[in-house]
């Protein structure tokens, strides 16, 4: 079959893309060799966060690089045997973790970050998949009241340059609105405008519905086929060829296994994330998806329970998966808020795929017609899918766009 584009992996942000680009007037074909957001998009926090201008930078403490170096840290750890293989790329993430490079991509994220919910929700009214939309914002608890005060003088320097508003909840505020924390803690950072989803497969899946129901067809297939043509691209799924003008690598994490036979090597890495699901014992409720500044872990209520997402593990993408950190995080989870057993037994893993700015990259691929990209979203691919599908293809089909491209160029490295 030929199409317009070709869009490759189904993840939130492939799937985004096929949208806006069906929008646009253009036949699209997704391609996966797995459903509609079944891997990272599946298994995240669900998060929509509008409020995060700042990066996740480099750690600039030497000790927090040796204690994660040696396991002795929950929210980050560092896969020994994997170093050789990820070296360039946590160096290249050292590196632009500088006070300047972190508020070049601050200024970045603001444009994509405005319209995220709104992004999403225009989606989700489209898709029918509003009722996944939680309202209430999330928190980010703190033990230590010297810990809290230093997170909240950050806090208060990001509202006064880029206008996100944020409440501190002390002991007995954060008490009264978490009654069901098993201990007092210090307080909490309450940032009440991002949204967040009961289940961000499904949304994934509704979004993926809506293409389909727009004429959008969805093959499966390796991506890995992908070939040029005489002025297009063509890739081999199992129900036949499908051939296109022009096409693009959403791939995630997997974005460099296309990319690098053509010769585009960007430097892609990954934080890799681990996720399992518990009922809370009781009658006990947890109110807001809560992010444990302690231990970089986020409990967030979801539709099959009360979602466990890790922190960061270096490691290779494929590396076999190491449950010490998720078993960790359950650990210090416990100490704060009542959890029944698990409900699966193995816990979900997934792949931030990350570039060492933590900036996506979209837009055409330079030297090599009809080739485009969109992949990168590092801890906010599911916030972000929505508005950089929407970027993607208001650059492809010459319109003029809702902000400057340049930023996100995948030759800015
Ligand atoms: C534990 C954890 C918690 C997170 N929490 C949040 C959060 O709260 N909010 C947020 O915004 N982000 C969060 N993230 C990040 C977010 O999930 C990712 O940034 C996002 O899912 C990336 O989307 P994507 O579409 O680029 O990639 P993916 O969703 O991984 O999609 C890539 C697709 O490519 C397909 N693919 C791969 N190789 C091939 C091939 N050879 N052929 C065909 N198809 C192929 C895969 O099957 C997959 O469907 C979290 C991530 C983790 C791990």
């Amino acid at each position: 079959m030929k199409v317009d584009v070709l869009v490759l992996g189904a993840g939130m942000v492939g799937i985004s893309s096929a949208i806006h680009l069906q929008d646009r007037g253009r036949s699209v074909a997704l391609v996966d060799r797995r459903g509609p957001a079944q891997e990272t998009s599946y298994g995240n926090a669900g998060l929509i966060q509008s409020e995060a201008v700042m990066p996740y930078v480099f750690p600039r403490d030497p000790s927090v690089v040796l204690q994660a170096l040696f396991g002795l840290r929950t929210d980050a750890r560092v896969r020994w045997s994997a170093l050789p293989k990820i070296a360039p790329f946590v160096f290249a993430y050292a590196r632009a973790g500088s006070v300047t490079s972190a508020r070049r991509t601050a200024l970045a994220n603001v444009p994509l970050l405005a319209r995220v919910r709104a992004e999403h929700e225009a989606l989700m009214d489209r898709a029918e998949a509003r009722h996944h939309m939680i309202d209430g914002g999330y928190i980010r608890v703190y033990r230590e009241a010297r810990d809290l005060e230093a997170a909240s003088k950050v806090d208060e320097a990001v509202r006064d340059e880029f206008g996100v508003e944020f409440e501190l909840w002390d002991t007995k505020r954060l008490a009264e609105e978490e009654p069901n924390l098993t201990r007092p803690l210090a307080g909490a950072v309450h940032h009440a405008s991002p949204g967040r989803v009961d289940d961000p497969g499904e949304v994934g899946a509704a979004y993926a519905r809506l293409f389909e129901s727009g004429g959008g067809t969805l093959r499966n297939g390796d991506a890995r086929t992908l070939n040029a043509t005489d002025g297009g691209w063509r890739v081999t799924t199992e129900a036949g060829v499908v051939e296109a003008r022009e096409v693009v690598v959403a791939l995630g994490a997997w974005s460099a296994d296309v990319l690098a036979p053509l010769g585009v090597r960007p430097p892609l890495g990954v934080k890799r994330g681990y996720h399992l699901h518990y009922r809370p014992s009781g009658n006990a409720r947890l109110n807001h998806l809560m992010f444990d500044s302690d231990n970089g872990y986020v409990l967030a209520p979801m539709k099959r329970g009360l979602r466990l997402t890790s922190g960061v593990e270096f490691a290779h993408r494929d590396d076999a998966s190491n449950f010490a950190q998720i078993n960790a995080a359950e650990t210090q989870a416990r100490t704060i808020f009542p959890l029944e057993e698990r409900v699966e037994e193995t816990p979900w893993r997934g792949a931030r795929p990350c570039l060492p700015d933590m900036l996506p990259a979209i837009g055409p691929v330079p030297g090599k017609p009809g080739l485009f990209v969109n992949f990168g979203h590092h801890h906010l691919g599911f916030t972000m899918g929505p508005t950089t599908g929407r970027l993607l293809a208001e650059t492809m089909t010459g319109e003029t766009p809702f902000t400057d491209p340049a930023p996100y160029r995948i030759d800015r490295f």
